[in-house]
């Protein structure tokens, strides 16, 4: 073994399988340190004020990281905790333990870039190497058939290229063993509270009591491949809203890199062999792609995926209308669709993909609020908040991403229908409505005074009425969008 340690910083990279930083330091012949830094700024607000990081995220970050911990003790090691600036902490670190070299997976996005340009800096200047990795997607950025410039600004064309042409490279070997930290103090696990962040109550409605590491994310995989055998029936299930398995649930584990898409991928090779091979089994790796897809959009257009006019640039008068916004994020809106999503996601952290396309579609097409405003409320609160995917899906739903046509919108009472025909999501999420007949659930302010009293629920008191009439806002709001892209 060479002498000089190498440090590997973690970030949203929280694993220890398919690890690259951590492969390549090995490979190097070098012991290892390595380490998570609590950065502040994470815990700060956003632009419209919310928690950056709110207490469903936070709670499944220090889970995360104490997973993370508990697999380097195993394997005879430790992780370095820190809370503060990473470029302030990180030098003084590397120099006071002799590190040759720092090993990181590298973002794409303006905040975390910002921070790694400041750390290399330091670093240089106390003659430490820096060394960073391509992360987070199923393809390797150097194995795509385009430069990242030229990624085609629609999804379709972008896979179509893909899948031909590329290959998804294997994961990497997990160690099995690692020599001890140098003598030094491994640092404390913060507690929620350090963050002024309130430990968040389960809700036993919620889909899964999530938890936070590569233990779970890998016991997940396996309840839902394995045990359950959801795979199979994937793409029938995944438009779904209530319970454990209509989707896998995977995202909050890829998010903070507890799990490797590439891991995930292996594992549907495996069952593609071992089970069955079908659209299914296809249709989870389609998603993954989706998921490269907006990494790859944020690299490829930087900073313009926060602004309010979107990767398009189309400058939409967009409403700042807190009142509205409030009744949205409070679940208040009198659409029971909309209403039980943001309860849902408000409880626990989490909400399905079809509640997500419906609830972002009502903030921008029906109510014309500025879309920022529910990405940031997104950000907060969702425990699997993925600043490429989030913003991403916002530029996209509000028609000012990349590939946006036109103004389209979800009809939310077909998409009630459609999605939850018995109204059993809806209920489960707003139980002032429980006794109301499937037929009528997801249009309670057209039952009559005779009807309310029937079923225990009085329309203005126990439930909101509609905040907007569904058609004529939408209209309006096309009409805007429209004179808007002709400017
Ligand atoms: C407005 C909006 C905001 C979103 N914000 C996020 C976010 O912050 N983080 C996040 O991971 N996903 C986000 N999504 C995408 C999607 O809703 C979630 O990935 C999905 O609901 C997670 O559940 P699952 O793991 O069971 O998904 P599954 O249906 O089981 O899909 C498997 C995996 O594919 C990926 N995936 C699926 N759909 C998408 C998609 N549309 N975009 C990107 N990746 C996808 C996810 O990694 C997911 O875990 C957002 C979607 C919308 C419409």
């Amino acid at each position: 073994m060479t002498e000089k340690p190498i440090l590997i910083w973690y970030r949203n990279d929280l694993r220890i399988h398919d690890h690259e930083p951590l492969h390549q330091a090995l490979k190097a012949n070098a012991p290892v340190v390595p380490l998570y830094c609590f950065d502040e700024r994470q815990f700060g607000t956003t632009a419209y004020g919310f928690p950056k990081t709110g207490a469903f995220r936070g709670q499944f970050l220090l889970e995360s990281i104490a997973d993370l911990r508990k697999s380097w003790l195993s394997l005879g090691s430790d992780l370095l905790v820190r809370r503060g600036l990473p470029e302030e902490i990180i030098p003084p670190l590397a120099k006071s333990l002799n590190i040759s070299a720092v090993y990181y997976y590298r973002e794409v996005t303006s905040e975390e870039l910002r921070v790694e340009s400041a750390l290399k800096k330091s670093l240089e200047q106390i003659g430490v190497k820096v060394q960073s990795f391509w992360s987070a997607t199923l393809f390797h950025a150097d194995d795509l058939p385009f430069a990242i410039p030229q990624i085609p600004q629609l999804f379709t064309k972008f896979r179509k290229q893909l899948e031909p042409q590329s290959t998804v490279r294997p994961t990497l070997p997990t160690p099995q063993s690692l020599s001890p930290l140098p003598k030094i103090e491994p640092g404390k696990l913060p507690q929620l509270s350090d963050f002024g962040l309130e430990p968040p109550i389960f809700d036993q409605r919620a889909v899964l009591p999530f938890s936070g590491g590569e233990t779970a994310a890998k016991a997940r995989l396996q309840q839902y491949f394995w045990k359950q055998n959801c795979l199979k029936d994937y793409k029938q299930t995944r438009n779904g809203m209530l319970g454990a398995d209509y989707s896998s649930k995977f995202s909050p584990w890829l998010a903070n890199g507890c799990l490797s898409p590439r891991y995930v991928f292996e594992q549907v090779q495996d069952y593609e062999t071992r089970r069955v091979k079908n659209d299914s089994t296809y249709w989870l790796v389609f998603e993954l792609l989706w998921r490269d897809y907006f990494r790859f959009i944020a690299a490829k257009h930087g900073n313009h995926l926060f602004r309010q006019s979107g990767l398009q640039g189309v400058a939409i008068p967009w409403q700042e209308d807190w009142a509205r916004f409030d009744l949205w994020r409070q679940g208040k809106t009198g659409f029971p669709l909309v209403d039980a999503n943001m309860r849902e996601i408000a409880a626990t952290g989490f909400m399905s993909n079809r509640g997500r396309q419906n609830v972002a579609s009502f903030l921008t097409k029906n109510l014309g609020i500025n879309w920022q405003m529910g990405a940031e409320w997104f950000e907060s609160l969702l425990i699997d908040y993925d600043v490429c995917s989030n913003w991403g899906n916002w530029n996209y739903t509000a028609g000012v991403g990349n590939d946006a046509r036109g103004f389209r919108y979800f009809n939310i009472q077909k998409q009630s229908k459609d999605y939850d025909p018995q109204g059993d999501y809806v209920k489960h999420w707003l139980p002032e409505l429980i006794s109301i007949p499937a037929r009528k659930v997801h249009q309670p302010w057209q039952l009559t005074p005779e009807e309310q009293k029937n079923y225990g629920v009085t329309i203005g008191v126990d439930y909101p009425r509609p905040v907007v009439d569904l058609i004529k806002s939408v209209q309006k709001n096309e009409k805007i969008y429209n004179a808007a892209l002709k400017r």
